[in-house]
């Protein structure tokens, strides 16, 4: 569906996509991950043929450099902030409609998809952040594209509107859409990549599992918790059970979390109904028989 051979960009000196190479089949939910400035936006202004590059890149089966804007059609773009007119939400979709060229008879789908079918006739500035995020995938989804590209989809959602969000995107994947997203947040890509691509420094460093990235990062941390004695068989069953990779140290066990989710291990356990007597992080990575 998306393929980058040796994909570059220079912005003057610098180099902010070195040589980036990967494919992308239809279907498939691929986070794009790196720190600040790593090339993510870069990656993602390439694929909407918005920048010159140098090395090759198709989507869709089209060139991006000759078709772009056959290119362009099959991909639907929620940026990472979006403002709006302010009309309701039919009228802006009917807005964008008449901008994309697409029959009105599409909006009705589109406003299903993102659940905002019973908020139509809301306007625009009564929206909350989560319904405007909505809302801009609506717009993307009007000319039903087969790929969806988004930029930080939940960086500015609270945490009701993110999961509301990330249901949206993973029912659209379900349904046969492409995704690809950019993303710093270890539970967005491990809720909605099936991959992850890594870029450092323009440079693409690492293709892996959603659930492999935290421990080749070393974005891994572990929580310590103390329970009363006659409750630490449960505890150890109903973490294990959770899947927590688990090491017991004489009176506690130490449980490794990822940093987007540190408590979870402790509210397995108060859904358990185990007490917990105390609990501990414990910085930098852990070693074992490093602590007693
Ligand atoms: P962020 O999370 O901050 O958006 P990113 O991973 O998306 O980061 P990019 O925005 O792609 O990174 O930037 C990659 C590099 O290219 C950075 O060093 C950035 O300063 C540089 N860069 C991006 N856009 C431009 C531009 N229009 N002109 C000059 N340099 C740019």
């Amino acid at each position: 569906m998306i393929t980058a051979t040796n994909l570059s960009k220079r912005y003057g000196n610098n180099l902010a996509l070195d040589q980036v190479s990967f494919t992308i089949q239809a279907g498939e939910s691929v986070a794009l991950w790196g720190a600040n400035g790593a090339g993510k936006t870069t990656t993602l202004r390439c694929l909407l043929g918005l920048q010159g590059f140098d090395g090759d890149l198709s989507v869709n089966g089209l060139d991006v450099r000759r078709s772009s804007k056959a290119a362009r059609a099959a991909i639907g773009y929620v940026p990472q902030e979006t403002v709006f007119y302010d009309m309701t939400i039919t009228e802006t979709l009917h807005f964008y409609a008449r901008l994309k060229k697409v029959s009105a008879d599409r909006i009705p789908a589109a406003l299903e998809q993102v659940q905002l079918t019973g908020h139509a006739a809301k306007r625009v500035s009564m929206l909350s952040g989560g319904m405007k995020q909505r809302l801009a995938l609506a717009v993307a989804l009007l000319a039903d594209p087969p790929i969806l590209v988004l930029d930080e989809p939940t960086a500015n959602l609270d945490v009701k509107a993110q999961r509301d969000f990330i249901h949206a995107i993973q029912t659209l994947n379900q349904s046969g859409k492409t995704i690809v997203f950019s993303s710093h947040r270890l539970d967005e890509v491990v809720a909605l990549a099936s991959r992850v691509l890594v870029l450092t420094d323009g440079r693409l460093t690492l293709d892996c599992q959603p659930n492999e990235l935290a421990h080749k990062l070393g974005l891994h941390r572990w929580l310590r918790i103390w329970v009363p004695a006659q409750h630490r068989d449960d505890s150890l069953r109903v973490l294990n059970e959770q899947g927590f990779v688990l090491m017991p140290n004489g009176h506690s066990v130490y449980v490794q979390v990822n940093l987007g989710a540190k408590i979870a291990p402790l509210r397995s356990l108060e859904l358990a109904r185990i007490p917990v007597e105390d609990f501990d992080f414990v910085d930098g990575d852990f070693v074992e028989g490093s602590h007693d």
